[in-house]
């Protein structure tokens, strides 16, 4: 028997992952696209966004015909989705970085009624990356310093990127320090020397660059440089379409990429 349509409902698709997304649902015939929300006064609603699905902003009727719904939106945007969804008990798929408080809390009622999925990197690579970088800084000890480099294109709001906050929590985990105390976020001025176990992160802002990150493992005379480069959105947008049909049909709680992945 061959399982129905999952029905997504596809939230900002004036942005530009909500765009890849819609895209890659719509030639995908595992999936309907049951409904495209964006805010209020956005420029795309009303017009077309795939084919036969004209976007909306009414959040609770898009979501009410729903099984999952992906959020790449910004951090207001994923709390009031959040707490739509638990209403109905709709699956989430989140790729939307920098999520404060207000967002994390709004997350964690969702998951007591259905499966959630958070994820600052939806890419098969970089989820690779976040295990080679935690066993290479197990294995290399307290001799290298352990640092992280990400750049992203100019429109970019948040900095870090989640991506390079989670890489970092990698290298912290792999070095067995709290990432709370280790981390740093910015350097100016007389520093003094760099403390042992330091995680630093740079934030790199420019032109259209889709994403990259490098975690370095410095030691004394030798340097691992581990690299992440992503070419397209569409990798993002795929890895999110992966995450949605995969919590088809799992309990309510919080999911990784990891355990989607087996890494
Ligand atoms: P964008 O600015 O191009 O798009 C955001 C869209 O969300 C816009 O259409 C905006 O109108 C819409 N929006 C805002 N408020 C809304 C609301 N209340 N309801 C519905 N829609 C609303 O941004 P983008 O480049 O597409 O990135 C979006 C987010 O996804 C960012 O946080 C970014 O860091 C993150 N991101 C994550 C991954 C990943 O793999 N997890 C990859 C790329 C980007």
């Amino acid at each position: 028997m061959t399982d129905a349509p999952l029905r997504l409902c596809v939230l900002g698709p004036g942005g530009r992952m909500g765009a890849q997304v819609l895209a890659l649902a719509a030639a995908d015939p595992g999936f309907a696209i049951a409904a495209a929300i964006d805010r209020p006064g956005a420029d795309v609603i009303g017009t077309e966004v795939a084919p036969g699905v004209v976007a909306g902003d009414d959040l609770a009727a898009g979501l009410a015909g729903a099984d999952v719904y992906i959020d790449f939106t910004s951090p207001a945007a994923t709390a009031a989705a959040a707490q739509a969804a638990a209403e109905h008990g709709v699956g989430a798929v989140v790729g939307t970085t920098g999520l404060d408080d207000a967002a994390t809390a709004a997350l964690d009622a969702l998951s007591a009624r259905a499966p959630v999925l958070v994820a600052p990197n939806f890419s098969l690579g970089v989820n690779l990356l976040f295990a080679l970088a935690e066993t290479a800084a197990r294995a290399l000890g307290d001799g290298f310093d352990l640092e992280v480099v990400e750049m992203h294109h100019k429109r970019k709001r948040d900095a870090p990127s989640g991506t390079a906050i989670a890489l970092a929590q990698a290298l912290a985990r792999g070095r067995g320090v709290d990432y709370d105390q280790a981390h740093r976020y910015a350097r100016e001025g007389d520093i003094g020397a760099r403390p042992a176990g330091e995680v630093g992160v740079a934030t790199v802002r420019g032109g259209d660059i889709i994403g990259e990150h490098t975690a370095y493992l410095i030691g004394e005379l030798e340097r691992i440089e581990l690299t992440h480069r992503a070419a397209s959105r569409s990798i993002f947008a795929a890895g999110a379409l992966r995450a949605a049909r995969w919590l088809r049909g799992r309990t309510p709680g919080h999911y990784a990429m990891r355990d989607l992945l087996g890494l």
